[in-house]
Formats: C-alpha cells, sequence, structure tokens
C-alpha cells in the first residue's frame, strides 16, 4: 500500500463504515449474555483472572464505553470477572488475515489508523504506532473513572493484589505484537519500556529485523539485530514472547533462554488444531523446560472449532486444547504441568470467538466438567500469570 497515495481514501471513510469493518472482523459465535450454573459462577468469582493477549488499542471504541462491538471493553472485562488483562499493540497486518502471502504492503493497520483519524507520523511508522497505542492505554488508566491500572512494576502488581477483591480496579500489560515496533534502532526498547511496554514479541505476520515469523517468507531465525534487541529487552525488565515467531526462532531463543520469565502468549496446538501457527509437541516441551508459560487461544483458528459452534463448543474446544497442552507439559515437568498453561485469548484480532471478554465464566465451567481440580483451574486461569509478572516485571527500582 502506498501510504501517501491510497491511504487518504481510508481517511475519508465514514465513523460509521469503519466501525461496521471492524464489526465484521470480530466476530463471535454466540453473543452475550452467557449463563453458568451456581458452582461455575462461585468459583469464577473467586479466581484471579488473567487474559494474555487482546489486541483492542487498534479499535475506534473507546475501551471505557460498553459496547456491542468486539470482544472486549472495560464493563465486559469486568463482568468476565478479569482481573489483569494483556493490551497487545499490533503494528501491521496483512490484509489477508490468514497468511501474509498478500505481502507486507497491504497493510491493514494503515487502513485503520487513516480511517481513525490518528497522527500522520503513524501512517509511516511501526514505531509511531506502537507509541501512539501505548499513549492511548496511558489516557485510559489516567481517567480515575476507569477503573484501570497500568502495571509498569512488580511492586504495582503487588499492590493490585492487596486491594479487596470487589474494589480492586483492573490490571493492565502493555505488550508489543512484534518486534517491528522497536523501529531500526535498539534504542526503540527504550522508548517502549518508557511508554510502559512490558511485554515484547520477537515477530508477527511477516519477517522483521529481529526474528522471522511462522507465517513469513524466509521464516529464518533470530538476527543479530534481534539478539541486541533481546538483551536490551530483558535489561529493561521487559518479558519476552515467541507467538507467531517461525520454528527457527523459537528452537533458537528456547536454546538461549535462562532463567528469565517468558510467556508464548497466544497460541494453539499443533495436537488438537495443526497449522504453522501453532505449537508443535515438541516446542510445548521445549518451552516447559526453559520455563516459559503458554497462553492458548479461545480464537476459531487456535481451535478449529466446528462451523456452527456455541459458546459452549468453543469452551469445550479450549479446555481440550488446555488439558493437551498440561499432558505434555507433565512430560517436562511431572505435577508441575498446569503451572505452564494461561489464557491468551486473542479478543479484537480480527478473529473470530466464541464469546467475549465477559464469557470466561464459561471457561471455568467447562473445566469444572472437565473434571480439572479448582487449584489446577486457578492457575490456569490467572494464578500463573500472576506469578509470572510477579517474577518477571521490573522492580520498582530498575532502569
Ligand atoms: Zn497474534
Amino acid at each position: 500500500m502506498k501510504p501517501d497515495r491510497v491511504l487518504p481514501l481510508f481517511a475519508a471513510v465514514p465513523p460509521s463504515v469503519e466501525r461496521a469493518i471492524e464489526r465484521a472482523g470480530n466476530r463471535v459465535a454466540t453473543p452475550r449474555p452467557y449463563r453458568v450454573d451456581a458452582a461455575a459462577q462461585a468459583l469464577h468469582a473467586r479466581l484471579f483472572v488473567a487474559d494474555l493477549h487482546a489486541d483492542t488499542l487498534l479499535s475506534a471504541c473507546d475501551p471505557r464505553v460498553a459496547s456491542a462491538d468486539g470482544h472486549v471493553d472495560l464493563p465486559r472485562l469486568r463482568a468476565g470477572n478479569v482481573k489483569l488483562q494483556v493490551f497487545s499493540i499490533v503494528t501491521n497486518m496483512p490484509l489477508c488475515v490468514r497468511h501474509a502471502r498478500c505481502g507486507e504492503a497491504s497493510d491493514l493497520v494503515a487502513a485503520l489508523i487513516a480511517a481513525q483519524r490518528w497522527p500522520r507520523a503513524t501512517w509511516h511508522s511501526y514505531h509511531a504506532r506502537a507509541l501512539y497505542q501505548a499513549e492511548k492505554l496511558r489516557t485510559v488508566a489516567a481517567d480515575p473513572s476507569a477503573g484501570l491500572v497500568l502495571l509498569r512494576t512488580r511492586e504495582a502488581l503487588a499492590r493490585l493484589l492487596a486491594q479487596p477483591l470487589e474494589s480492586r480496579p483492573i490490571g493492565a500489560v502493555l505488550a508489543a505484537e512484534g518486534a517491528q515496533a522497536v523501529g531500526d534502532d535498539v534504542a526503540g526498547v527504550d522508548r517502549l519500556a518508557d511508554a510502559g511496554v512490558r511485554l515484547l514479541g520477537l515477530a508477527h505476520f511477516f519477517d522483521n529485523a529481529v526474528a522471522g515469523s511462522a507465517h513469513g517468507r524466509r521464516a529464518g531465525g533470530i538476527t543479530s539485530f534481534g539478539w541486541e534487541v533481546l538483551r536490551r529487552a530483558r535489561a529493561r525488565g521487559m518479558i519476552v514472547d515467541p507467538a507467531h515467531v517461525s520454528p527457527e526462532a523459537i528452537a533458537q531463543y528456547v536454546a538461549g533462554a535462562d532463567a528469565t520469565p517468558f510467556v508464548v502468549s497466544h497460541t494453539g496446538l499443533r495436537a488438537t488444531c495443526d497449522t504453522g501457527r501453532n505449537l508443535s509437541d515438541v516446542q510445548v516441551r521445549e518451552i516447559v523446560r526453559a520455563g516459559g508459560v503458554i497462553g492458548i487461544g479461545a480464537w476459531h483458528g487456535a481451535l478449529r472449532t466446528p462451523r456452527r459452534a456455541s459458546a459452549a463448543g468453543y469452551a469445550t474446544r479450549i479446555v481440550r486444547t488446555i488439558q493437551t497442552a498440561v499432558a505434555l507439559a507433565e512430560q517436562e515437568r511431572p505435577g508441575h504441568g498446569d503451572e505452564h498453561v494461561a489464557l491468551g485469548s486473542d479478543f479484537d484480532g480480527w478473529v473470530k470467538v466464541g464469546f467475549d471478554a465477559s464469557g470466561w465464566p464459561l471457561l471455568t465451567e467447562a473445566l469444572m466438567r472437565a473434571g480439572v481440580a479448582e487449584d489446577a483451574i486457578a492457575r490456569i486461569m490467572g494464578g500463573n500469570v500472576c506469578r509470572l509478572l510477579l517474577r518477571g516485571l521490573p522492580g520498582d527500582a530498575a532502569p
């Protein structure tokens, strides 16, 4: 897409049309409200629910306002008892979302941000797009009536956890989906860290200067610039996220991983849905051996749900994927497999899901029906993310 020639056309798109396009991109199989039995509701209300991945910052909707569109807003997070949401920053996505064959020039994000009238600087720069989305979330968090706290440090999370459950604000963590957000210079890592970004993805739909993508043309490994970015990200207390990266880059990352906490924020498994984007059994075991936490996705492409599956059908499929991940993790760490599995919905990521963010009680109910023990449900639904962030986020005194 030639920004100067084509994007002004998108900038003329009326907001109602932009919203309709977003609605078509972010579908839900069953609209809310979602009902679960009393036992599931009671357990769900006691859980610390955390989701490792939602692309809500790409939407024109104000997340403070309840909406019927998309998958996430703050009222829906509260209805779903979500206590911590990772908001990911998307800087490039191909117009043909399923695969990157149509090339980096066909940039859905560019079209969206022009239609949403983002500043011109964001039209030409992935880094500027990232900083702009970080600012969007900071603006929401700065509104005292929003009930959202941007978590930059482990102490901030500890303070949040010390508040009574009923009156606790939602904790938000910022993530960059793909290190093209860094720009051409390692100093971009510092600017992202200063803006509040705490999770750093290596690649998204395209190979970039840091790492190959699972969807990429070359799908190579981590570059020398990539290792430089990784060192800087770790020095700034960022948690690395190799979701979306090529098999070669995952293998290299895992082989070089020290004890630093990391996540694969949103994924499916080849064992239950065999696509190149999902993790193989061997990859799951390698990630677990290196201490990683794997966020299981809630979207169709990660689960291969039947075409007409309902919200409950999606929940059943997510549980099956979770149980498969736990069983694979058990092979590496007997007795501790459920410590490596979490939720990574991909809500608002231009995907079809079974339920929106208010529907997480359905998953608690489905886990109970599958016979998963209460303490394991608590770990999977958010306890593992909480523990990882308490270790992985920088301290108040960090640079
Ligand atoms: Zn993604």
